[in-house]
């Protein structure tokens, strides 16, 4: 099962992807972490996509598209993936639908969660994230097991650049200019299906659930 998480920036669709791929038995790709590895790495594709992303702004589709095309191609993508983060453009979904068609296959689900913008940014200043591994938590919502310290690695966690509240401001722009057009063209596909995220992460997770049930 091909699965794309749609929503603003702190909507929450990280906790939903982690939770959809666990259950499900495929990897959870994140186009936000693969960057991250580089930029901790200090690869060339680390240090370009820094310059986009420390000023809250998307990377350009190239860069993204041909990452994201290298990681899905991996063996362990054979029976599905959940894609949170990508695409953010409409030419980084047409790109992805294109691939796909050429092997006779397509994204089952668009999950938008939706979550109003007033609620964004004070979600945001209690997100944590794991500068090793790449799991995501949250002070109130999600807290990991040990305050401050990753459950899956033991590392400490962080609040990272892009969640300190001026950037969240301008990503929140970047998407609704951006990325929000997705959620028509996910629409006119007919694969586009809207949850809730407002409410508990668990009650998030139930209602996606329920559409995934649906195939
Ligand atoms: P995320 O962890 O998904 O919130 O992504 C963090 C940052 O990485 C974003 O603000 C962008 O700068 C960059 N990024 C991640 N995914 C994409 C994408 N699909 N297209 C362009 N930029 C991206």
């Amino acid at each position: 099962m091909k699965i794309i998480m749609l929503g603003a920036p702190g909507a929450g669709k990280g906790t939903q992807a982690q939770m959809i791929a666990s259950e499900k038995g495929i990897p959870h790709i994140s186009t936000g972490d693969i960057f991250r590895a580089n930029i901790k790495e200090g690869t060339d594709l680390g240090k370009e996509a820094k310059t986009y992303m420390d000023q809250g702004k998307l990377v350009p589709d190239e860069l993204t598209v041909r990452i994201l095309l290298d990681r899905v191609a991996k063996d362990d993508c054979k029976n599905g993936y959940v894609l949170d983060g990508f695409p953010r453009t409409i030419p980084q979904a047409n790109v992805l639908d294109e691939e796909l068609a050429k092997l006779n296959d397509h994204v089952d689900f668009a999950i938008n969660v939706d979550v109003p913008d007033e609620n964004i940014i004070s979600r945001m200043s209690g997100r944590r994230a794991c500068p090793k591994c790449g799991a995501t938590y949250h002070v109130k919502h999600v807290p990991p097991k040990k305050e401050g310290i990753c459950d899956k690695c033991g590392s400490e966690l962080v609040l990272r650049d892009d969640d300190k509240p001026e950037t969240v401001k301008k990503r929140l722009g970047v998407y609704h200019e951006q990325t929000q057009p997705l959620i028509e063209y996910y629409t006119g596909k007919g694969i586009l299906r809207t949850v809730d995220g407002t409410v508990d992460p668990k009650d998030v997770y139930a209602a996606i659930n329920e559409i995934l049930a649906e195939v």
